[in-house]
């Protein structure tokens, strides 16, 4: 019988994620499984939680990674924090701010939008004047918007916050191990996160993390969490104590994948990891620019881990990416919404960002547009 997994070619991943996996985390993968209640399976949990905390820099108990990926770690968000008719605001400049007010709604949440162009950051002085009209239950924001390459000011917008009855939920999926974030010092409540993207590791996680003030929110809540899957009030007895509780059973390979994750990015450094991220974002601007192309996003709000490129008049951006993936076996990704057929998205996520991947991307794209 054919077997498909024999035909899988070596990619060099270089779109807006799954980014590539350094060989130790495929080996951490690949060990042998044992009990999700096992003592030393809680060991490597409380390890994953103690590296999370240390990379978001929060000392939140409730640290833990979701099973699912990314978007469980939104839907977990929201989820646990809204009851019907809570007013929410979603800042939204890309395709996942729109996806928080969607989920959001979905939830019957009294949902408030604040939107900006896309490829340009949100505007601290407009969520000003917006929190000042009316008082909000949840405020939340994409910190890393991979729709469009944007770093949105995340930092400037808990200071707003701090002090509040708001609960600030913010989206670090892409920004997480790429550039740096400090939930405690930056008043940020709630937070979701994939392991697909600058953890570099396959998707199947959703690190999640929730301070004092969310888990307050959590508890005192007046009606159960309306989703059995993701209710953190259950989950939380798997994850801390003598005795763990059994809730789902944990994907228990993908764990060993994100400790070895953690590990290989505290080893290295977090501060030279995004020293990295951005070393090689320079040096792919430069590239590029090089070649007569251009980036969608101003300077001061490029993301490093996400490069928007402008597609040049004329050229049809999707051929472009099919030789890519097929001649010089590089994935990158095309635009989306407003932005289809007028942007190529290059990911330089984590273990992808190395020198030998820029230049070998950079060579690839001057023969294929010429
Ligand atoms: N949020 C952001 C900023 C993302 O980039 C993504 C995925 O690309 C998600 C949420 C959803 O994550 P997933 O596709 O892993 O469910």
């Amino acid at each position: 019988m054919e077997n498909l997994l024999d035909g899988i070619e070596d990619i060099l991943l270089m779109g807006p994620g799954p980014s590539c996996v350094h060989d130790k985390v495929y080996e951490a993968l690949g060990k042998k499984s044992i009990g999700h209640l096992d003592p030393y399976f809680i060991r490597i949990m409380d390890a994953i939680k103690a590296n999370l905390r240390t990379l978001l820099k929060t000392e939140n108990t409730l640290t833990i990674p979701m099973s699912g990926t990314g978007s469980s770690g939104m839907e977990a968000c929201f989820v646990n924090l809204i009851e019907e008719d809570d007013p929410v605001l979603v800042l939204i400049n890309g395709v996942f701010g729109m996806r928080m007010q969607d989920v959001a709604q979905r939830l019957r949440a009294n949902v408030d939008t604040l939107e900006f162009d896309w490829g340009t950051p949100v505007v601290v002085d407009q969520v000003k004047k917006k929190i000042s009209e009316k008082q909000y239950k949840i405020v939340a924001v994409v910190h890393a918007e991979t729709s469009t390459g944007v770093k949105n000011p995340v930092a400037e917008i808990g200071a707003l916050l701090k002090g509040s009855e708001t609960i600030y939920l913010v989206d670090a999926v892409t920004s997480l191990g790429g550039v740096e974030i400090a939930m405690d010092a930056w008043g940020i409540d709630a937070l979701y996160s994939g392991t697909q993207k600058c953890l570099s590791c396959p998707p199947g996680l959703a690190p999640l993390s929730f301070s004092d003030k969310a888990v307050a929110a959590l508890e005192s809540r007046k009606t159960k969490v309306p989703n059995w899957y993701l209710d953190l009030s259950m989950i939380m007895k798997y994850w801390k104590g003598a005795t763990r509780a059994y809730h789902h059973t944990a994907p228990i390979n993908m764990h060993y994948g994100l400790y070895q994750a953690l590990l290989l990015i505290l080893e290295e450094g977090p501060d030279n990891v995004y020293q990295r991220h951005m070393t090689y974002h320079n040096a792919l601007v430069q590239g590029l620019e090089d070649m007569g192309l251009s980036m969608l996003v101003a300077p001061d709000s490029r993301l490093p881990m996400l490069n928007s490129v402008n597609v040049p008049e004329g050229v049809d951006e999707a051929a472009v990416r099919s030789t890519l993936l097929k001649q010089y076996k590089i994935e990158i990704g095309a635009g989306l919404g407003p932005l289809a057929g007028k942007i190529w998205r290059v990911g330089l996520m984590g273990h992808t960002a190395r020198q030998e991947n820029v230049t070998r991307l950079l060579a690839a794209l001057k023969s294929t547009l010429s």
